[in-house]
């Protein structure tokens, strides 16, 4: 049987077949993977997901696979949280955190759009792999091509987070790091994939890759019991992932797994990058590229790929986009921590920050259901976080050392029946 999905092109709609390409040769514009919708149904039924485990291969026959393709390992299947605690602070009912933060196996939703692009990778005959990366994307490149047996050389700007470097580095991926931001690493790379026969993820295996975002989106439907939600706030760099949980959602309503309903959907930005937040607060017909400069560096593309889509996906659907500062950044990270128990790394404090930001504006209601986006995981961007928590001073192991600390540090009574 033939695949049931082929390449596209965006704008004049002429087909590429599949093929390791992410542009349409006529009119230069990108590609994206469309399916025959009627095959699927054929394929695709509700009931067969009841007897596969949770994670991201539940959807298999809504992804870019080949035709004998069996899933290498676990990815995906994250939790949706009820926020209660945040629901009470901001004064909402029904907000949900969708947690990536916990995504198998490198701690971000980056590990959803590798497995699918490490599938065609194998499909399309490559033994290297890369890409060009803001820190997660790396990580997943490089722990998944460990796992699968890919050699992987990654692409990153200079001075990226020590964090997201190590948790490269100790899969023993090459890395190259680049003197420039990520659109001067992006740009090398698009050289670098015609040059060699290299499978990059996010340049020439594009289109594969941002179908793995969808999964992302069925499982927010599935966990809120087979429904969409009202809203959806996510965080932006590309611009690629929120368009990809809107393509999730029609492909549910096409297919009949869910109710049609609106979903606007909100972007969420770092003030210090924020091109497509700008464009659509200023109704701009086209954003205007930035040089990014914020702790949120996993979301500092200057030059959105998908930018465009983005922003016309967020106006059709009448949400909005907007953005917040370095400093709403981390206490964002701090209040999600504090009142959930989840700790997410600076891009989830900007989508956290933007939520109650837009909660604040009237552009969520309070009876709406409302889920937001957790792409990655605290523990990779801590330098962002380290100046905010000086250590106490270390004391004895003896009990009147702690009674003292207590007196001094809290200021509350020690412990009864010591006496006045
Ligand atoms: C890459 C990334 C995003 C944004 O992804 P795009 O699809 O490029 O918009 C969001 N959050 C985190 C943590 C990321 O690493
Ligand atoms: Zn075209």
């Amino acid at each position: 049987m033939a695949d049931c999905y082929e390449l596209r092109c965006r704008e004049c709609g002429k087909t590429w077949g599949n093929a390791p390409r992410s542009f349409c040769d006529d009119c230069f514009a990108s590609l994206e993977v469309s399916f025959d919708y009627d095959a699927l149904k054929k394929t695709a039924h509700r009931e067969n997901l009841a007897s596969r485990p949770f994670d991201m291969w539940r959807y298999k026959e809504f992804l870019p696979l080949p035709e004998d393709f069996t899933p290498p390992n676990s990815v995906g299947g994250t939790p949706l949280v009820r926020a209660r605690h945040l629901s009470e602070r901001w004064g909402v009912d029904n907000l949900y955190v969708k947690n990536d933060a916990v995504c198998f196996p490198t701690l971000s939703f980056k590990d959803r759009v590798v497995a699918v692009a490490l599938a065609a990778a194998r499909r399309f005959n490559f033994q290297t792999v890369g890409c060009s990366s803001t820190g997660n994307l790396a990580n997943a490149v490089a722990a998944q091509s460990a796992q699968q047996g890919f050699d992987a050389c990654v692409f990153i700007p200079a001075d990226l987070e020590p964090a997201k470097i190590l948790n490269t580095a100790v899969y023993g991926a090459r890395i190259v790091r680049i003197l420039g931001n990520y659109d001067h690493v992006n740009r090398l790379c698009a050289q670098i994939a015609d040059r060699f026969q290299w499978g990059l993820v996010n340049v020439n295996l594009r289109p594969y890759y941002a179908e793995g975002s969808k999964t992302h989106g069925f499982e927010i439907a599935e966990q809120l019991g087979w429904r969409l939600p009202d809203n959806v706030v996510v965080p932006m760099a590309g611009g690629s992932l929120i368009g990809k949980i809107a393509k999730a959602f029609r492909e549910l309503v096409t297919l009949g797994w869910v109710e049609p309903k609106p979903v606007k959907f909100f972007g969420a930005q770092a003030t210090g990058c924020s091109p497509i937040s700008d464009g659509v607060k200023r109704n701009l017909a086209r954003f205007e590229p930035q040089k990014p400069q914020t702790i949120a560096r996993s979301l500092a593309i200057g030059n959105p790929a998908d930018g465009p889509y983005a922003m016309k996906l967020i106006r059709e659907s009448g949400g909005w986009a907007e953005d917040i500062s370095d400093p709403e950044i981390i206490a964002a990270i701090k209040e999600l921590a504090e009142a959930e128990g989840i700790f997410a790394e600076t891009a989830g404090g900007v989508t956290a920050g933007v939520t109650q930001k837009l909660l604040t504006q009237g552009r969520i209601q309070k009876h709406e259901t409302t889920v937001v986006s957790i792409t990655g995981n605290g523990l990779k961007t801590t330098d962002a976080l380290i100046a905010e928590y000086p250590l106490s001073e270390p004391i004895p192991p003896r009990l009147e050392a702690f009674e003292a600390l207590l007196d001094q540090q809290l200021a509350v009574p020690t412990a009864i029946g010591k006496g006045a």
